[in-house]
């Protein structure tokens, strides 16, 4: 995978880069990450790049030219690009677009904003895609382009130290995770269920899959809806309720 990011703040990208997964990654050559400073392409002597709107209204918009220089700068090597606005406007960041950016084979530009966003022109010209990572407002895009680039490589083959802790991650299955436990088997009066210290594989795998639709029933039926139940997954599922109803 291969990111541009564009911001006013590179520091807080190469700051994470450098840590734990994705530094491995980068040194894998699994990912590659240019930061470019979208002042360094301000022409103006002051080198603001914010102005205010045209009609008022509060706060400042990020200027239309530093980001026009920066995109033509960064396509010189004419290496094939999607541009991406990250905005709260966009379309919703989650596991499945996540591993379309993981295979994307064009290198993936994010521009972040600031203030109260970035010129219109900006967006109508150049993106390709605007994406949100949920419902609110943060003051900067920085965190949600090192949102996506994280969640995207980490389904990248290689990247994780072994392969089945994505593919058994949440919302890979379209299931919500099993619970996880770790030594001691005994803590504070709490143990480890037995079936995980059974060595008995399918026992632990039904348990595992049983923990995991229990969860999503409880925590996001809307997630069970999505996904095709095995006949097994519908028994698992017909003991759960029974036994949540003996339960009541
Ligand atoms: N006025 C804009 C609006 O209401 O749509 C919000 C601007 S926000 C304060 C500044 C920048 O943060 C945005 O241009 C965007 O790059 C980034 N940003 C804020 N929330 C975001 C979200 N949920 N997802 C992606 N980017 C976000």
């Amino acid at each position: 995978m291969k990111c541009d990011v564009l911001t006013l703040f590179p520091d807080i990208i190469t700051a994470y880069l450098k840590e734990s997964i994705l530094k491995r990654a980068q040194k894998k050559k699994l990912l590659e990450v240019k930061t470019y400073n979208i002042r360094d392409f301000e022409p103006g002597k002051h080198k603001s790049v914010d102005d205010y709107p045209f009609g008022g209204g509060a706060g400042m918009v990020i200027k239309p030219e530093p980001l026009f220089k920066a995109i033509d700068f960064i396509k010189k090597d004419g290496e094939p690009r999607k541009i991406i606005l990250l905005s709260p406007q966009g379309k919703p960041f989650d596991q499945s677009v996540a591993e379309e950016f993981s295979r994307e084979k064009k290198r993936l530009v994010f521009i972040c904003g600031r203030y109260e966003g970035i010129d219109e022109r900006v967006r109508a010209v150049l993106v390709d895609e605007e994406v949100s990572i949920g419902d609110y407002v943060m003051t900067g895009g920085e965190l949600a382009a090192l949102v996506i680039i994280d969640a995207s490589v980490r389904l990248i083959k290689g990247a994780l130290g072994d392969e089945r802790s994505a593919e058994e991650d949440s919302f890979s299955r379209g299931l919500l995770d099993y619970p996880h436990y770790t030594r001691p088997r005994e803590f504070r009066g709490f143990s480890v269920p037995d079936v995980l210290l059974s060595g008995n594989h399918k026992e632990i795998l039904r348990w595992r899959r049983k923990e995991a639709l229990r969860k999503t029933l409880e925590k996001r039926p809307d997630l069970i809806e999505k996904i095709h139940l095995t006949d097994e997954d519908k028994e698992i599922i017909a003991e759960i309720k029974a036994s949540s109803k003996e339960d009541a």
